[in-house]
């Protein structure tokens, strides 16, 4: 266990070296679990922070409330307590001085404007932003958190299954969303990655509808979206059920394979992130839906739900083999409703490899 953690300290050294930093200081949930092994995703977000030193120490800053368990649950490193009434930047700015640090890395994304502008208030040291650099070395992952990814998705397929037994006319969006819940935690999801979005009828054209108590009618397409966390790791799916039948909307979904076939057969390392996005536009596109497809393709999911690549137009990042990505075609007419499919897919050597297995149009 502890070895995977040493690996990532190796990455910050790499980086340290590579900007020529003396320390490097984690601040967002996920980058802190992912680098002490400290458990601070979730809800709410715990209050821990760390800073890797350039000779390979780690320190990690926990108010009182934390020390006890931020000592039981970290792979490595050394607990720091912040004094009561002593903010964590002060603490932090201290602690960087006393070790001597002139130039530090820090994740300001994850830092208020205001707060930071404190620290650098008032001393010497010379602050980098490293929150773009952070982000992409937990975009690339080892085969063991796929295999985790893995097991989130399988949990995630298992509450679309039980969605999929209670979407039929006159059974409510809540109803859907309550028996997915139970299924996902039934079957060892720690919890639930998001609120659980089931959008019926003309609801199915907003892209984010979450469960209302609306009745699902006759015919009518319901949008199911949902993930589960394990040790932290999240999945995302979305299947489009229909209740009873309706031709268009079977039409719209296999618009929506085909797109997710073009994606997927762009999918390799070195690949542009935009182009995997233009893949799948194209084909919506060629059947006159463009104007109805109104996000981005997808997202990279791992300790976050929504993190580093992004696949939309636009996009300046390539993929890279190890990256965990959702594609996750729509189409959705205002007034009429709209379907999606999202799929998870992770990046190998030569090609991809499908995590989800649920049927596309069930
Ligand atoms: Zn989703
Ligand atoms: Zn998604």
């Amino acid at each position: 266990m502890r070895r995977i953690y040493r690996r990532r300290m190796g990455k910050l050294l790499d980086l340290m070296e590579g900007m020529e930093l003396d320390a490097i200081v984690g601040v967002r949930p996920p980058t802190v679990q992912y680098f002490t092994g400290c458990r601070t995703v979730g809800c709410p977000p715990r209050t821990l922070y760390f800073t890797a030193f350039n000779n390979g120490e780690l320190e990690i800053l926990a108010p009182r409330l934390e020390v006890n368990q931020a000592r039981e649950e970290a792979a490595l490193g050394v607990i720091v307590e912040v004094p009561r009434g002593v903010s964590w930047l002060k603490a932090l700015a201290e602690r960087l001085e006393k070790r001597g640090v002139s130039r530090v890395g820090i994740e300001l994304s994850g830092i208020p404007h205001n707060a930071y502008k404190h620290l650098s208030a008032g001393n010497e040291i010379a602050v980098e932003d490293v929150s773009e650099a952070l982000a992409s070395l937990r975009a690339v992952k080892s085969p063991e958190e796929i295999r985790i990814i893995r097991r989130a998705v399988r949990i995630a397929e298992e509450g679309l299954e039980a969605a999929r037994r209670n979407v039929r006319p006159g059974s409510r969006e809540r109803l859907v969303a309550r028996r997915a819940i139970y299924r996902m935690m039934a079957r060892g999801a720690e919890w639930v990655s998001f609120e659980i979005l089931v959008a019926s009828g003309p609801r199915a054209a907003y892209s984010h509808g979450a469960a209302t108590n609306r009745k699902i009618g006759e015919g009518e397409p319901v949008i199911v979206d949902l993930g589960a966390r394990v040790e932290g790791y999240h999945s995302d799916l979305t299947r489009t059920f229909i209740a009873g039948s309706n031709e268009k909307f079977r039409e719209i979904l296999g618009i929506l394979d085909e797109a997710i076939e073009a994606a997927l057969r762009m999918v390799r390392p070195g690949v542009p992130a935009s182009e995997v996005d233009k893949a799948a536009r194209d084909v919506i596109r060629e059947y006159g839906c463009g104007d109805y497809f109104t996000h981005g393709l997808g997202h990279g999911i791992g300790l976050e739900i929504h993190e580093k690549p992004l696949l939309r137009p636009g996009s300046k990042e390539e993929l890279k083999e190890g990256n965990v990505f959702t594609i996750e075609p729509g189409i959705y007419i205002p007034g009429l409703g709209g379907a999606r499919i999202e799929e998870d897919v992770a990046v190998t050597g030569t090609g991809h490899l499908k995590l989800s297995e649920y049927p596309r149009i069930p």
